[in-house]
């Protein structure tokens, strides 16, 4: 690994003064993605700047929701009884996400500017434009089981890795970024990006901004929701599919939904026409088989990761299911 300078900030301001002076500077917080991309060589900056001690970690209530600092750790915001009350499908979310000993580490900003697993993009033998603009895309004609069936472009298909993610997004969150200019904010919706012809961006952060905070308004999705993550293995994986499923019930007729899924795309998936098409239906199988198939229109395998054309319907089915209570 290449050695590197190291200074820790104390506030938001200073930390973003540091990396004014050297934009060749990178924050590090819980560093449970930074550290291994450095030591692969994948990243190499010449500075650190280490935030994991500004004052960004409470969970605060706000007159129409709640504040979570973007310093908050995984673990935290899992075990925090108002998002356990009000939020459940975030803390069930964070909760699939890594092993414990990483979610310990790891804080809400670190989650969602998580860099892709594509295996391609680690190894620095190989072809990828998300590592080396340019260079082609080794997963395309690779061995690419674990990749994208939405929004891919010819110069990327990976995934973004994070669970915590797609229940922000179906939750409605707003990003809350501090940079030279002051405070802006940015819709969760749009916080992540598509690879387009220019998959070495992840998001809109701009290189001189610092996510403060994520914000989510008041829910009505407190009793009918449920994150289901389809892996390898019981624990410590990444998703194949994903869903985070949460409906809002009068009786059995639905008054509103939010749908989103993980594993499937570069950015967390949200199926906002699928949620406008579940109001007023009843709750039922049928009603939720409809649903996967709409919510697959568009989607498109590569040579290792068919299968999820079929897994991905039924993990909507079966999460839509949990969440009205249809299924234990
Ligand atoms: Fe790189 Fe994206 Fe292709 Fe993976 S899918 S090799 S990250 S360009």
């Amino acid at each position: 690994m290449k050695a590197f300078q190291y200074v820790r900030a104390n506030t938001a301001k200073s930390a973003l003064e540091a990396l004014v002076k050297d934009p060749s500077a990178q924050f590090i917080a819980g560093g449970t993605n930074l550290v291994d991309l450095m030591k692969r060589g994948v990243t190499a900056p010449d500075k650190l700047i280490d935030i994991s001690r500004l004052p960004l970690n409470r969970i605060e209530k706000e007159a129409t929701g709640v504040r979570i600092g973007a310093m908050a750790l995984n673990s935290q915001v899992a075990d925090d009884k108002l998002i356990l009350d009000k939020w459940p499908l975030l803390a069930q979310a964070l909760n699939a996400g890594a092993s414990a000993q990483l979610r310990n580490k790891a804080t809400v900003g670190g989650n969602m500017l998580q860099r892709t697993r594509c295996g391609y993009f680690y190894d620095t033998e190989m072809p990828c434009n998300k590592r080396q603009p340019g260079t082609g895309c080794g997963a395309k004609e690779g061995y690419n089981r674990m990749h994208a069936i939405f929004g891919t472009s010819e110069h990327c298909i990976a995934v973004h890795p994070s669970d915590m993610c797609v229940a922000l997004v179906a939750l409605d969150a707003t990003v809350v970024v501090q940079g030279p200019k002051g405070e802006r904010t940015i819709p969760f919706t749009e916080f992540h990006r598509l690879p387009g012809d220019r998959p070495e961006k992840d998001n809109t952060l701009e290189k001189d901004e610092l996510i403060v905070a994520v914000t989510l308004p008041d829910s009505p999705y407190t009793q009918h929701a449920h994150y289901l993550k389809v892996r390898d293995r019981a624990s410590y994986a990444f998703a194949l599919v994903s869903v985070a499923a949460a409906l809002e019930l009068e009786g059995k007729t639905i008054k509103s939904a939010r749908l989103a899924m993980g594993g499937v795309a570069h950015k967390p998936w949200r199926l906002q026409e699928v949620e406008k098409a579940l109001v007023g239906k009843t709750v039922s199988e049928a009603t939720f088989q409809q649903a996967a198939q709409q919510a697959m229109a568009g989607a498109r395998a590569y040579e290792y990761n068919a299968f999820k054309l079929k897994l991905a319907p039924n993990t909507i089915v079966e999460a839509l299911k949990m969440a009205a209570g249809l299924t234990a």
